[in-house]
């Protein structure tokens, strides 16, 4: 067991700036109005530096920076960009603890899921992009034996990027990546409320990238996320955040009519059939092991499953089973290696978790286990932790229906495969879901049958960065990862030549 020290303490990993101003043209550069604001850290809830406030005028500055890169950049052959992105990888696996604590302590989350799954899966997104863009390929046509269609691959020009809190440095690695292999300028917005880790990245990889190439501004939604989506000098926007928001996005976009890419949220079933229990074997620990995915990462996943669907038939036995599992996901210290969930991400989250605990308990749902803040005492005692909570109860009801995005399990049970599939499918998200079962043949046919992007079967929580990943239904609206993203940041040139 290690636990790091809090960053800027004796024995630290690093320290943080005491303020980041907006990245823009390879430089940093103060908001055009002057203002910051502070970002506390969810581990104590304590301020550990300051913000540049970004607005449209900042916005406008970082489009033209991008633009003016993107003369040389877009131009540059894949081979170079190929380079580039392999050399980024590099120089994050030299940081990885560093990179590792500096998104633990800006978003609360246990050190042993940065270090051997964000930020690793960050570094494998560039090499996987440096590869996918040699491998790609253009295309010819013969119309007839003197005529004949080239086709090319062209990047869009400066594109934006807006993303969330939940994973920091890997939700703008699976945009920049593809982005970036494909020779595009990026203007990029981090939340507001996990900012900093960005800049500790941007500033390890700098003197790689020419200046210009990507931009960084800070700041709030509606201040410098909503000019950025509707700027009519951005070529794409690509978001990831909140179903309401994405609404937002596709009516900015469409003032300019520009492609969206929106990753958005997700209500997703973990179902647990009926032979799961035939024997009290590896299989039934790895389903019980799999009920617990509710809470890795504080329950902040897109694809959490936030709903478990067990069958009536095993429901008591391997409920009872499951809840002692839960009752050993360790809170505590997100830096001490050991710790299994650690902070909500911030204070509004974490009142809106606790704001679902009481429409819970009064929706009559019946609360099997946590349901309340934990106090971990001493300078934990200001950080935003809330406990694994369990609650029964039918799928009509809100917690059911509404994305918490918390360490928070809306538990029914069903009786027989068919009833399961409708239950599953009753959520107007589709993004993720989890199947278990002994049976080939039912896995099968459940991972068809359910309207998500993405059917875990036996397993949940593996991202690969060659397999695609998006929502159906309010989920979202195109794929991340995998070779296919590169269309997304693409444009298709045809020459037809007759000769
Ligand atoms: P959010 O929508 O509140 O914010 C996301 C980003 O959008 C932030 O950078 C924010 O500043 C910006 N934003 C907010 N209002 C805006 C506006 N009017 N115009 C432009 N930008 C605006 O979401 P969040 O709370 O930060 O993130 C959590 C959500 O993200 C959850 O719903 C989660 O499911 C979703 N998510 C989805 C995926 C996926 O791949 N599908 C991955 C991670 C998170």
């Amino acid at each position: 067991m290690t636990v790091y020290a809090n960053p800027g303490t004796d024995g630290a990993v690093f320290t943080y700036k005491p303020r980041y101003d907006h990245f823009i043209g390879g430089e940093y550069v103060a908001p055009v109005k002057g203002q910051y604001f502070e970002n506390p850290t969810p581990v104590t809830g304590q301020n550990f530096t300051e913000i540049a406030r970004g607005t449209a005028e900042d916005i406008d500055r970082a489009v033209d920076a991008g633009w003016k890169a993107f003369d040389a950049w877009g131009k540059t052959s894949v081979a170079e960009r190929a380079v580039i992105l392999n050399k980024i990888a590099d120089r994050m696996e030299e940081n990885l603890e560093l990179l590792a604590v500096a998104e633990t302590w800006e978003n609360g989350k246990p050190v042993r899921e940065t270090l051997n799954a964000d930020i690793p899966l960050a570094i494998d997104h560039f090499r996987y992009f440096a590869g996918a863009i040699r491998a790609q390929e253009g295309g010819i046509s013969e119309l007839n034996n003197d005529t004949v269609a080239y086709h090319f691959h062209e990047p869009l020009g400066v594109v934006g990027q807006i993303i969330p809190w939940n994973f920091p440095i890997l939700m703008a690695v699976w945009k920049l990546a593809p982005a970036l292999a494909a020779g595009n300028c990026i203007v990029l917005k981090p939340a507001e409320q996990t900012p900093a880790s960005i800049h500790v990245w941007m500033d390890l990889i700098k003197d790689l990238l020419p200046a210009g190439v990507l931009n960084i501004v800070n700041g709030f939604g509606i201040e410098a996320g909503a000019p950025l989506a509707s700027h009519p000098r951005i070529r794409k926007i690509a978001f990831t955040g909140e179903t309401t928001t994405g609404r937002l996005i596709m009516q900015y976009a469409s003032e300019n009519l520009i492609p969206v890419t929106l990753e958005l949220g997700g209500k997703s079933p973990n179902v647990f059939f009926a032979d799961v229990a035939d024997e009290k074997d590896s299989f039934y620990d790895s389903a019980l092991e799999g009920f617990t995915f509710f809470a890795l990462n504080q329950g902040e996943v897109c694809t959490c499953p936030s709903r478990a669907l067990v069958d009536a038939s095993i429901y008591d036995g391997f409920v009872g089973d499951a809840l002692e599992r839960v009752k050993l996901v360790k809170q505590g210290n997100p830096l001490d290696t050991d710790t299994m969930i650690g902070a909500q991400a911030s204070n509004d989250q974490l009142e809106k978790i606790l704001s679902y605990m009481d429409i819970g308990k009064q929706e009559g749902a019946k609360l099997l286990i946590g349901g309340e803040r934990s106090d971990l005492g001493g300078e934990l005692s200001g950080g935003y932790y809330v406990q694994p909570t369990v609650f029964e109860g039918t799928n009509s009801m809100r917690i059911f229906q509404e994305e918490i995005f918390g360490p928070v399990l809306a538990l029914t049970k069903f009786n027989g495969y068919d009833e399961a599939i409708e239950i599953a499918n009753d959520t107007l998200y589709g993004l993720g879901a989890g199947v278990w079962s002994r049976s080939g043949t039912q896995l099968y046919r459940a991972g068809r049958a359910i309207q998500a992007g993405r059917v875990w079967s036996n397993t949940y929580h593996q991202y690969p960065a060659h397999a695609a990943f998006g929502g159906y239904k309010q989920s979202g609206i195109g794929r991340e990862n995998h070779r296919m993203m590169l269309d997304h940041y693409q444009q298709t040139k045809n020459l037809l030549v007759s000769y």
